[in-house]
């Protein structure tokens, strides 16, 4: 393929980013980069009534997180511009005019409450009305009314539309990099509305104009527009723009992770995951969505993760950075069923990518976080080791503290079961022996600390497990965690001391 591929991503500033949109930025983005392409980003905010304050600089600031970068586009701008669609208002109508004038398309002065009645007229009889090759003739447009009327009600300033004129009998042949040859009948298509009586061209209208002015080559989006496909075909062929029509890659839904249906933000609240990379805020109400980055999500991650909803690169490879998946990505090898969110795999990608992030670079994130458990000013060698203890047993960086509060703070609470199965009588008596072990021991380090008890526990012929697993409970607070000894070392024999007392008096009251 040549350099000159030019593909857009298009979003509607009509609230957060869906995941699924990020998915289809992130397509664009591979398929541009892997052909030395240009990545655009187009706003179509035609819909005014849909604008929500703040979703375009969302978009920008959650794309630009996950490192999805724009060649050209509203934020960047570039020789093809501008690049919102509320700032090229002007030239739609022109071209609106053009497919009036070649008899492509019509106005129609029908009001609302007309075609509402219409609606539930066709109802009562069981049928579904649409404005199409059948029903235009019969309504109030430019193909029925006379020319003289025609201009008198545009000449007084009567609220009107512009229509596609759908022909009546043709085939449109649509050719998806994905989905194959796709093949529809005219009679089925409505007349799309192209212009709106608020002089605003429609998102048909506006995509098609921009993506020819633009020179968009490749028109990947996701599959809910496939049914609008047809009518843009039409309408390339309207304004005969055949030739240089660009190719369409119509991409498979992301599914909920149980049964069918397209993920949903309820999805996400039910079962407890993101569906928006970054937090978000609706200014209307004030409700907070979670996001990924807020989660805990590394953007290298959720770009993995999104790389494999819907794609594949055909090997058992998993970890790809941004660049692996600019060189393996291909169109050919999306799928062409729906992708199901698997929370599962999510977290896995994530953990994968802590696990190869280096100590250091935790350690900052960890800092903060314990800055706001109330650890201020800790040691950042002790954190440096702490990370290196646990990083295995985590996925995200906010479960570090989970896994090692009790390198900061003393246990407050002691696991019930642990409690039970091995908490006898002589407990209590036997810990306090081991407080006076390790206080006599000369040194704080890990291996005589370690093998003074062990010698205690032989010479007392006591049981190794059971006498074990309540220091570590006294220590801890729970029967699991990193090396015990390591851990009383980082603490250090007065604190180990403190909490074997401590836990004692709780335990045995
Ligand atoms: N504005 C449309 C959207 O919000 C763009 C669809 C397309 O890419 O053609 O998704």
């Amino acid at each position: 393929m040549s350099n000159k591929v030019r593909v857009r991503f298009a979003p509607s500033p009509t609230g957060p980013l869906h995941i699924g949109g990020v998915r289809t930025a992130l397509y664009n983005y591979l398929f541009a980069k892997k052909h030395g392409g240009t990545m655009i980003l187009r706003i179509e905010d035609t819909d005014q009534g849909r604008f929500v304050p703040g979703a375009e600089e969302y978009i920008i600031d959650s794309l630009s997180w996950l490192g999805i970068k724009f060649d050209e586009g509203v934020h960047v701008g570039g020789p093809f511009g501008p690049y919102r669609q509320s700032d090229r208002k002007a030239m739609y109508l022109e071209y609106c005019d053009t497919l009036v004038n070649n008899n492509w398309a019509y106005f129609a002065f029908d009001s609302a409450e007309d075609l509402e009645a219409l609606r539930k007229q066709f109802e009562a009889e069981k049928k579904s009305f649409q404005y199409d090759a059948q029903t235009r003739v019969t309504l109030k447009n430019s193909l029925t009314l006379p020319k003289e009327e025609v201009e008198k009600l545009l000449a007084d300033g009567a609220p009107y539309v512009i229509r596609f004129k759908m022909p009546a009998h043709e085939e449109v042949h649509i050719n998806d990099l994905i989905r194959g040859h796709v093949v529809v009948k005219t009679e089925t298509l409505d007349d799309k509305v192209l212009f709106k009586s608020d002089g605003m061209p429609t998102y048909h209208l506006a995509n098609i104009v921009d993506d020819h002015l633009m020179e968009i080559t490749h028109v990947i989006r996701g599959e809910e527009w496939l049914p609008s496909a047809p009518l843009h075909v039409m309408l390339y062929k309207a304004f005969g723009w055949e030739d240089t029509m660009p190719q369409f890659a119509h991409l498979p839904l992301l599914l909920k992770p149980d049964g069918n249906g397209k993920l949903s933000k309820r999805d996400g609240d039910r079962l407890g995951f993101p569906v928006f990379p970054t937090q978000w805020t609706d200014p209307k109400t004030g409700e907070v969505s979670s996001g990924y980055r807020e989660s805990g999500y590394f953007p290298e991650a959720v770009i993995n993760i999104l790389a494999f909803l819907g794609w594949n690169p055909g090997t058992e490879q998993e970890i790809f950075t941004m660049e692996e998946l600019i060189q393996a990505f291909s169109i050919e090898r999306i799928s062409k069923s729906g992708a199901k969110f698997d929370l599962e795999k999510a977290k896995w990608f994530n953990q994968q990518y802590l696990r190869q992030h280096d100590n250091e670079f935790l350690a900052l994130s960890f800092e903060i976080l314990l800055e706001q458990k109330g650890i201020i000013n800790s040691d950042h060698e002790m954190v440096l080791k702490i990370i290196e203890l646990i990083k295995e047993r985590v996925s995200f960086v906010n479960e570090l503290w989970e896994q090692s509060k009790f390198f900061f703070v003393a246990p407050d609470t002691y696991d019930e079961q642990v409690i039970k199965k091995r908490w006898k009588e002589d407990t209590a008596q036997h810990l306090k022996s081991l407080a006076d072990i390790i206080n006599n021991t000369i040194t704080h380090q890990r291996e005589p600390l370690h093998d003074n008890v062990v010698q205690y526990i032989t010479d007392n012929s006591l049981n190794m497990g059971q006498i074990m697993n309540c220091l570590r409970l006294v220590i801890v607070g729970a029967g699991m965690g990193p090396d015990l000894f390591t851990i009383i070392e980082m603490i250090g024999k007065e604190e180990s001391i403190k909490r074997i007392n401590k836990g004692i008096n709780s335990i045995n009251n």
